[in-house]
């Protein structure tokens, strides 16, 4: 059986939510499909101890500010899995769940969106699935020859799980400075970093990242000098645990080895830590492969983005990508970013499906 609405967002986390809100405004016939059976998004999967890096009031989807959370300056993902939820019911926005898209195939003037329980045909597309569900492991050689336990960041869970073990944490980023300092009081830990770890000024949050992110993208859009963006800035937000443990001296970073053995990992001078467990906090890619049959990937697996209209595919216009990273809008991979680039998008598919 196949269902005709005008659009279809694939994903119902904060980028499709955000989406929904203003597919509605617009009054466009849509349907959000999500692989979830709850709202939430990726956030339902967070670590335990995860904190926003920022304040409430600048973690917000358009049209609803979220509510602070009582007794934390730093809502942690169980507020925001809940936050969504409320999103979702106050706007009635219509997500089918659980719907797993396998994929999107032009047919005629419309686009087919395969799903797991019957297909969908739509006028365009907007693809919102996050990068959660698609963890990315360096090759590092002897990967395969650690005997000990590795996860990634979306298997970390708590420190209760390593308590008391030899820990490599990987990682120079928020996840991975985050997880460090979770690990930092109860097991033997290594913190390894490509380079030395540039924390952000101890005051600056979200907002501030977002204000570098839309500067850089202005400047480049204008021909201007690319200002750097948020990577200009550091690479870890100082969130409460994080100066804690970095203040207490825990948080030493060695640089990053080049090879694991069976029993640990080994520097390129030869000196080796014994472990029994490696976190791999080392990233994500976009999850996109419910697009592969619309051929669309270039040079690097990039998907070339329309330079004006930054979130709409250029060899295929019907479709725009939400959420992914700077690359689809300022910040948009953030809370608070992905407000303009979902306007911008349901604005686009709204002109294109009336
Ligand atoms: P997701 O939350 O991943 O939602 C995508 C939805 O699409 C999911 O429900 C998924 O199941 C569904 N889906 C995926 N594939 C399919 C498919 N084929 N068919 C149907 N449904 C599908 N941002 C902030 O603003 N502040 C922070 O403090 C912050 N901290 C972060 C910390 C970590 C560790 C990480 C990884 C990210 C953080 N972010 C933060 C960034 C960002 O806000 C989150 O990654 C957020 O979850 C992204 O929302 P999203 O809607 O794009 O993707």
């Amino acid at each position: 059986m196949s269902r005709t609405t005008q659009v279809v967002v694939i994903g119902g986390g904060q980028a499709g939510l955000a989406a929904g809100y203003h597919l509605r405004r617009l009054g466009v016939d849509f349907a959000v499909l999500d692989a979830q059976d709850r709202p939430g998004g990726a956030w339902r999967h967070a670590w335990g101890s995860l904190s926003l890096f920022s304040p409430a009031a600048y973690s917000s989807l358009p049209g609803r500010p979220m509510p602070a959370q009582v007794g934390a300056v730093h809502p942690d993902a169980g507020h925001v899995a809940a936050y969504l939820t409320d999103y979702e019911r106050r706007y009635g926005l219509p997500v089918h769940r659980p719907v797993h898209v396998t994929g999107v195939h032009r047919d005629g003037r419309f686009l087919r969106v395969e799903t797991g329980s019957g297909d969908w045909r739509a006028q365009a597309v907007i693809s919102a699935t996050g990068t959660w569900w698609r963890p990315f492991l360096p090759a590092v050689p002897g990967r395969a020859d650690f005997r000990g336990r590795q996860l990634h960041t979306v298997g970390y869970g708590s420190p209760r799980d390593l308590a008391g073990l030899r820990v490599v944490v990987v990682g120079g980023g928020n996840s991975g400075a985050q997880i460090a300092a979770d690990l930092a009081y109860g097991t033997e830990l290594t913190w390894a970093t490509r380079r030395p770890p540039r924390f952000l000024a101890d005051d600056i949050d979200g907002r501030a990242l977002f204000d570098a992110a839309t500067a850089r993208r202005r400047a480049l859009d204008e021909g201007r000098t690319d200002t750097g963006g948020v990577a200009s800035l550091g690479d870890i937000v100082a969130v409460p645990p994080v100066r804690q443990a970095r203040d207490a001296g825990l948080l030493k970073a060695a640089p990053m080895f080049v090879r694991l053995d069976r029993g640990g990992v080994v520097w390129a001078d030869g000196t080796r830590a014994d472990a029994d467990a490696v976190v791999w906090c080392t990233g994500f890619r976009p999850a996109l492969s419910h697009l592969a049959p619309l051929g669309l990937r270039g040079r690097r697996g990039r998907i070339a983005m329309d330079a004006l209209e930054g979130t709409r595919s250029v060899a295929e216009p019907r479709l725009h990508l939400l959420g992914y990273g700077d690359w689809t809008g300022p910040a948009s991979a953030t809370l608070i970013g992905v407000g303009r680039p979902a306007r911008d998008a349901a604005r686009a598919v709204a002109d294109l499906v009336r």
